[in-house]
């Protein structure tokens, strides 16, 4: 539900607080209270400094999230139906040899009731709901256009049904879509089976029903509990029903719940948003997802709906990020790095102790890399070397594979540079730390030859206290894991240009 311009790291026009000493203060106070924020910083209460007026200057920047490098905005149209195919084509070749780990499958439900103003995601928004029919049936088209290259029963670990709103769907209409892929795809045992549920579209007969499917994890789009927060961005839902459908899903069972939360919405202040963070935590959601809002009206249409005298301005957006992050920890999370907190036993924050997190589409994830399948208008899928992004609009999508084409309108085939630096910025992301050996055997590369131009700019970070440049390793410090993909930043060679940095949210 949430599109990719948004971050825990995401607090615009922070330049303006770093005039302001109050917020400063505040980050001092409150972070170093609660500042053991998950296993890596341990001993942040000695160690998290002051956040001092350089480092926020030198942070103010905007930045991606890297769910993906090189970022969807790199994408070309050049790439289309036919080297999506050639993808397809090449891991069906591996499988045959029996090579190939487990396939990741996103679908795309686009529907929605009514707008949310904050959106930024594609979606439609109707209230028709037979619209689903023909959309299922153009679904159905497409996963048999994959089967026709992959073979029908290929083993899956992941599925995510996102959107847009996968709840717009009847229950016999989920349950039609999860027997089309059923038959068409193998669930492994304990395969992660998700859906993002809008709580106004559920009841907890609703979620029963979900179990009954398959699903095992459920995430919930809460965003602000304040009343006027969620007048003022057109999402009424009451904490009252979104309290209910939790415990029911607990008592269902669910293996893992997740809540989404934004700040920086309309008519939000720190008090406010402090009561909305005990109120999410005492719920005690097993993962708590925390995006910054990002204004972007010229982008996103829903979003001049907003009245811009209401949205909370910089200093508060900021003792808003810094509040709920010592919130939840003080609350027994852990912070997992980016936009997520995990409770300690949670499979998340384990792979964080181990060492072993991964990044995908859908952010931080314990399955390690593997092709992912994106069905469905939109969607964003990545198989072998390649990313590939579908049609955004319904028309262009139900015409191309209607035709029997893979509706595939953009995407990337990845080169050396793209290879070698996706593997750096992923393992700064995941374990914040890169070592040069393993990165120079898997790329036949000289890091320190490689990245000359790179590694001294790592400097600044340095003196920063954002990282570390060891001998043989970058090393992310307790303070640079709240700024990680600044420090990733430095190895996109995609970001060069302050013109293409203005069009992400900013990393505080
Ligand atoms: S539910 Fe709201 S935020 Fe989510 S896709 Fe629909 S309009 Fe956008």
């Amino acid at each position: 539900m949430l599109a990719g311009f948004v971050s825990i790291a995401g607090v615009a026009g922070f330049s303006t607080s770093v005039r302001h000493r109050q917020p400063l203060r505040y980050i001092k106070t409150r972070w170093q209270r609660f500042g053991t924020v998950g296993g890596m910083l341990k001993s942040a209460e000695e160690s998290v400094p002051v956040l001092t007026e350089p480092m926020l200057r030198r942070l103010d920047r905007p930045g991606p999230r890297y769910t993906s490098y090189p970022t969807a905005d790199r994408f070309v149209e050049a790439f289309g139906a036919r080297e999506y195919a050639q993808a397809l084509a090449q891991r069906a070749g591996g499988a045959s040899v029996g090579g190939q780990p487990p396939l990741s499958i996103y679908v795309h439900i686009p529907f929605c009731e009514s707008v949310c103003y904050y959106c930024a995601c594609n979606k439609v928004i109707t209230k028709h709901h037979d619209r689903a029919t023909e959309y299922l049936q153009v679904l159905a088209q497409e996963v048999a256009l994959n089967v026709v290259v992959l073979g029908q029963g290929q083993a899956v670990s992941q599925l995510h049904l996102g959107g847009g709103t996968p709840t717009f769907l009847s229950d016999p209409e989920l349950s039609q879509l999860m027997a089309m892929l059923g038959q068409a795809f193998k669930l492994t045992p304990g395969a992660e089976v998700s859906i993002e549920v809008d709580p106004r579209t559920a009841t907890p007969e609703r979620l029963q029903h979900l179990a009954t499917l398959g699903f095992n994890r459920l995430s919930f789009g809460v965003q602000d509990f304040d009343p006027d927060v969620q007048l003022a961005v057109h999402r009424v839902q009451p904490f009252e029903s979104v309290r209910d459908l939790m415990l029911a899903a607990r008592r269902i069972g669910f293996e893992s719940i997740n809540a989404d939360l934004i700040y920086g919405l309309p008519k939000q202040t720190p008090e406010s948003f402090a009561r909305t963070v005990n109120q999410v935590a005492e719920l005690r959601p097993d993962r708590i997802a925390l995006y910054a809002y990002a204004h972007l009206p010229h982008r996103f249409k829903p979003q001049r709906r907003i009245v811009i005298e209401q949205l909370p301005p910089p200093d508060h957006r900021v003792q808003m990020l810094g509040g709920a992050m010592a919130g939840f920890v003080s609350h027994g999370y852990t912070y997992i790095g980016m936009d997520h907190f995990a409770l300690p036993a949670d499979s998340l924050a384990v792979a964080k102790r181990q060492g072993r997190l991964h990044r995908n589409f859908q952010g931080y994830s314990t399955q390690p890399d593997c092709d992912l399948i994106a069905l469905g208008v939109s969607a964003i899928g990545r198989m072998g070397a390649t990313y590939s992004q579908n049609a955004k609009t319904l028309d262009e999508y139900y015409d191309a594979v209607r035709n029997g084409q893979f509706p595939v309108v953009r995407g990337l085939t990845l080169n050396r540079d793209d290879l070698v630096r996706r593997a750096v910025v992923m393992a700064l992301m995941c374990q914040g730390r890169v070592e040069f050996e393993s990165v120079e055997l898997a790329h036949l590369i000289k890091m320190r030859d490689y990245f000359r131009a790179e590694l001294d700019e790592l400097a600044e970070l340095q003196t920063l206290g954002l990282c570390e440049l060891q001998d043989d390793a970058v090393q992310v410090t307790a303070t640079g894991w709240y700024f990680v993909r600044a420090v990733a930043m430095v190895f996109d060679k995609h970001l060069r240009t302050d013109q293409l940095r203005e069009r992400f949210s900013r990393i505080i």
